[in-house]
């Protein structure tokens, strides 16, 4: 039965509100999902999960379950086009993917999980699977919601459990945050939300969404008398240029997809049918005619312009956030992202990986020191709803804060680099310097050396920054709404003291 107040209300139990649900659940964080079809999708809709998302299931405990029902890695590594599916079927041409063959050791370098093809009819039950497990009072399928209504300080969610035949029996749910996973459904209509562009847009960024937001809320929650809605506030500000640029880019690569192929073939829906057929026969005897061989060449020519679709890396593993701030200490301002051209535009291939703020934190094998034999990657080090800051010096563990645990790599810490990748992709910062994580592994701060450590106000130096990175800019609203007369605090000396 549906509890009559709650936490956090998700509307929707498509892949969003379900990984949202695990990762509340992670927290301990009290909530309810609704779905409004009696069980998970029926169709297979997105099927290939870059290393990215591989990373967020080993988070939500499933990465195991994944692996096992996905396709073999060495069956997942090449896409190729047909004449036919059935027995008579020849091979067009074909080309390396989804981190297959020769893209396999750069995949390795960026991150210690793989490309997985799954189809969404096989994820989603593993992801009700495992929020039922975490959470089985607050899952309601064959619930939809009807509306939100919403007050200063809760929201009211208005649902009907459907029946055979949609017979309703409506209720009502108090929570403090409502969650829209709809698919950009009843919320996105309730909160007049225009949708642009082409509705037809097959990607899947969401994954993402969900780990950008809920440790933000998790923070927002556990600490209530701390201002966190400018940190909940940039999860729009953070995650609606990479939603532009992923729409945008696969448009683009379903019209070349759908072109350039044909148009290199010389087939045409608009030439007749032995137009088409004789194209084709050319196309497969090549040796005995030239019109063949320039149409193999240009079938080559356009397999490298689908790059976009199947070697789309950069976009996938180095996605990187404009942060309000510069973060970087000790470094005399921003530097320009190598990820980036001198137009400013995003390389979306070649991933460069970097430890300026707003990037990535870069993947290196590291050991633990109780156990040699265990290699974990630093993307492991990542904390569920804290920042940490991975430094080289030993001092480093001297800042400890109640929003920051320190973590050693090197003599005498924690973790040892398994190799040269540490040092090389983490640079200067593997000396002395330090950098700061966010639970989404995204760089918020980086120390090139440890010159912080000898400042006599190096505590509240800390504070300061850990303000700027959450955005604790000023104090909570009144329950009336009304912003309360306290100096905004620049430190986070200034700040209360922590529940
Ligand atoms: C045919 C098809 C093919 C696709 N192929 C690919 C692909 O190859 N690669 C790729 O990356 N992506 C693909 N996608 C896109 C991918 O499926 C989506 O990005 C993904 O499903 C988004 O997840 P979501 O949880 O945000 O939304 P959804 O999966 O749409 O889930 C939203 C859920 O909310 C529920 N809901 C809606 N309104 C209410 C309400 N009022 N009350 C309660 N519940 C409600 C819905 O029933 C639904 O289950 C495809 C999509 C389709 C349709």
């Amino acid at each position: 039965m549906v509890p009559s107040d709650t936490t956090v209300a998700v509307v929707g139990g498509g892949p969003v509100g379900l990984i949202c649900s695990i990762l509340l659940s992670l927290q301990g964080i009290d909530h309810v999902i609704f779905e409004r079809q009696p069980d998970t999708s029926i169709h297979p809709k997105a099927v290939g999960h870059n290393q990215r998302t591989t990373e967020i299931f080993r988070k939500l405990g499933i990465e195991d379950e994944v692996l096992r029902q996905a396709a073999p890695s060495n069956m997942s590594g090449r896409t190729a086009w047909y004449t036919s599916l059935g027995p008579d079927g020849h091979e067009i041409c074909s080309r390396d993917a989804w981190g297959g063959g020769k893209y396999e050791e750069v995949f390795e370098k960026a991150s210690p999980a793989r490309y997985v093809l799954l189809p969404q009819i096989r994820l989603e039950p593993i992801l009700k699977k495992r929020a039922l497990a975490l959470d089985p009072k607050g899952i309601f399928f064959g619930h939809e919601v009807d509306g939100l209504d919403e007050s200063s300080d809760h929201v009211l969610v208005r649902y009907h459990q459907r029946g055979k035949e949609e017979v309703s029996s409506p209720g009502t749910l108090k929570a403090s945050y409502a969650l829209g996973a709809d698919g950009g459904r009843i919320l996105t209509k309730q909160l007049t939300i225009a949708m642009n562009g082409p509705s037809n847009i097959v990607d899947m960024v969401s994954a993402h969404d969900a780990d950008n937001l809920i440790w933000k809320l998790g923070l927002a929650l556990k600490h209530p008398h701390l201002n966190f809605d400018p940190l909940l506030d940039s999860y729009d500000a953070e995650r609606r240029p990479v939603g532009e640029r992923v729409a945008r880019t696969s448009l683009q690569g379903m019209q070349s997809h759908a072109g350039s192929l044909d148009k290199a073939i010389g087939l045409s829906p608009d030439k007749d049918q032995e137009t088409n057929v004789k194209a084709m026969k050319q196309f497969f005897d090549p040796l005995n005619n030239k019109e063949g061989a320039a149409e193999r060449q240009e079938v080559d020519r356009a397999l490298d312009g689908l790059d976009i679709e199947f070697y789309a890396h950069a976009a996938e593993v180095g996605f990187f956030y404009d942060l309000e701030y510069t973060g970087d200490y000790g470094n005399g301002g921003p530097v320009h992202d190598p990820q980036l051209n001198d137009m400013s535009e995003m390389n979306l291939n070649v991933y460069y990986p970097t430890t300026r703020p707003g990037s990535q934190l870069p993947h290196a094998w590291l050991y633990d020191e109780h156990s040699f034999d265990q290699k974990i990657s630093t993307r492991h080090l990542v904390q569920l709803d804290k920042l940490v800051l991975l430094g080289s010096s030993r001092r480093w563990p001297e800042l400890e804060h109640a929003f920051v645990d320190t973590l050693t790599i090197g003599d005498g810490g924690e973790y040892k680099p398994c190799d040269q990748a540490w040092e090389d992709i983490c640079g200067g910062v593997a000396e002395s310097g330090a950098i700061v994580v966010r639970p989404d592994g995204i760089i918020a701060f980086r120390f090139s050396n440890d010159d912080i450590l000898n400042h006599s106000g190096r505590d509240i130096e800390l504070r300061a920054i850990v303000n700027k990175i959450l955005r604790l800019h000023g104090f909570p609203l009144s329950k009336s709404g009304a912003v309360t007369t306290m100096a905004v605090p620049t430190t986070m000396a200034e700040l209360p003291a922590l529940a």
